[in-house]
């Protein structure tokens, strides 16, 4: 029986937040199972783009800190590293988030993924097998493509830059999309996931939606139990979550929640009934072949806010399609090509891109 441990924490006040994270390892073995003296350690947060912490939209600096401090009771060996989405440089991530400073402070070593390894055709982080033991640290959010951005959906970083937006091409709707990216986890699975759900990001997620404090520290060797205690709690059903159902299927992990020991606080203890959800959502209800017709009409759906842009451009080099381009000052999507992969609004420094057929956007 796969084991997930949950355990309350209010904000990111190191000492409280060492403690969180420390006792949430505990309860499922401790840090000594799962690294052994003198062992490298590989943490891999989620750095998708440059946000402050209190956007939410990366695993927070010091949620890193507090397991940084927790791995140093065994090894001082410590490596931190991920791949963002698109063109950022994760140099200037590390520097502009607050990475940087708690990585020297900590003496841990900031990596770039620049080395890569081939598995079946995935170029892979060298490193995630150079070192003895992976870390996953993911932050707990909603996302428009995959409903829920967590612990499977982390191991994604592990794939260099651009590559994740050739998956996208390759993969040009959430089911097709959620079977890669579990092909992807089941040649990358991390041995121990430790969720940031301090402070979760909740309706557009990965990067357009709203903080929300759901004040938990969630850890679990079994990425994918992981994901179902958190679909749980944050009100879905854990099989509603396409990688969730297609990895328990592959037997990679347990999703089923009757046979996942949870320990700490129980789910009905902590589980929230107003933790908005992603609208699109309602689209992956439809079976596949009518959605292919549907997408025909997706440039109903894409647009972007012109007060927000400032024609940064990102948009345009990042999407797989090559279906954004910039007329008279002013970038366009072109309807027909899209995928709908959202790699676009992701991305959007300004959180200029949206579905047209939201209701509003909520006010940052
Ligand atoms: S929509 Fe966003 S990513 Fe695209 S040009 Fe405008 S600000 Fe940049
Ligand atoms: S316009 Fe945006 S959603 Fe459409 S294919 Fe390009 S990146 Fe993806």
């Amino acid at each position: 029986m796969s084991q997930v441990s949950i355990i309350r924490c209010a904000d990111y006040e190191v000492n409280a937040l060492y403690q969180s994270v420390k006792q949430s390892v505990d309860a499922i073995g401790g840090i000594d199972k799962f690294i052994k003296k003198g062992q490298s350690v590989l943490l891999k947060p989620n750095f998708l783009k440059i946000a402050r912490p209190e956007e939410a939209v990366i695993t927070h600096p010091e949620f890193i800190r507090a397991v940084i401090r927790l791995v140093k009771t065994v090894t001082d060996k410590i490596f931190i590293g991920d791949s963002p989405g698109g063109l950022v440089k994760a140099e200037d991530i590390y520097e502009q988030c607050g990475i940087k400073q708690v990585a020297q402070e900590e003496n841990a070593e900031l990596v770039r993924f620049d080395k890569i390894k081939q598995i079946e055709g995935i170029p892979f982080a060298r490193i995630k097998d150079e070192v003895d033991v992976v870390i996953s640290l993911p932050k707990l959010k909603t996302h428009n493509l995959t409903t829920l951005t967590c612990a499977i959906k982390n191991v994604f970083g592990l794939v260099p830059g651009l590559y994740k937006v050739h998956c996208h091409k390759k993969a040009p709707n959430f089911q097709v999309f959620a079977k890669e990216l579990v092909r992807i986890y089941s040649m990358a699975i991390p041995d121990l996931s430790i969720i940031d759900g301090v402070l979760a990001m909740q309706g557009e997620g990965p990067s357009g939606g709203d903080p929300y404090k759901l004040g938990l520290v969630i850890a679990s060797a079994d990425a994918v139990a992981a994901d179902a205690v958190v679909s749980k709690i944050i009100g879905l059903d854990p099989f509603s979550v396409p990688s969730i159902k297609i990895a328990h299927d592959r037997k990679l992990g347990q999703g089923d929640l009757n046979n996942i020991q949870v320990i700490g606080e129980s789910i009905a203890k902590v589980l929230v009934n107003d933790f908005a959800l992603p609208e699109i959502m309602g689209i992956y209800k439809i079976p596949n072949f009518l959605l292919k017709s549907i997408l025909r009409f997706i440039p109903l759906m894409l647009t972007i806010d012109a007060k927000k842009c400032n024609n940064c451009l990102m948009c345009v080099k990042i999407c797989p399609q090559k279906t954004i381009e910039q007329l008279n000052l002013k970038v366009k999507i072109n309807p027909k090509k899209c995928i709908l992969c959202l790699c676009c609004s992701e991305m959007c420094p300004n959180n200029a891109i949206y579905l047209r057929f939201l209701k509003g956007r909520r006010k940052k």
